[in-house]
């Protein structure tokens, strides 16, 4: 008789909650609006101003539902409660300056302001 395995739980990963129901809506008005719009513009060119009005407001539908969706999960979490999905980050953008004179510099090779030539960045050490 061949040894048995156990099951072991170790990733918990939540389902449901109406954070997880809005953003799929978002993503079918969108779509739903998109298609009328489409269908607008096969039916008659001259409904293209109604065709991108309804895509516009497909398109902002589904942006308010994602924040509000996102809102949610942000407001669970900071009670402490779980969630499900993911809340969005801002990634950082990192803008280098001359050591010289301080200016921004557009190019890593030369400074826009002071004319300096610039010392190459090390690879894996570009902040
Ligand atoms: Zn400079």
């Amino acid at each position: 008789m061949p040894e048995k395995a156990k099951a072991v739980p170790t990733t918990v990963r939540y389902q449901g909650g109406l954070e997880s129901i809005l953003q799929p809506a978002g993503l079918v008005f969108l779509v739903f609006s998109v298609g009328v719009a489409v269908v607008l513009v096969c039916l008659n060119r001259y409904l293209v101003f109604i065709s991108l009005a309804s895509a516009g407001a497909g398109l902002f539908g589904f942006l308010v539902l994602r924040a509000l969706a996102e809102s949610i999960r942000i407001q669970k979490k900071s009670s402490g409660l779980p969630f499900s999905g993911t809340i969005t980050a801002a990634k950082p953008v990192i803008i280098h300056h001359c050591s010289s004179c301080g200016a921004a510099l557009s190019d890593l090779a030369r400074c826009d302001s002071c004319g300096k030539e610039i010392d190459p960045i090390p690879v894996g050490n570009a902040n």
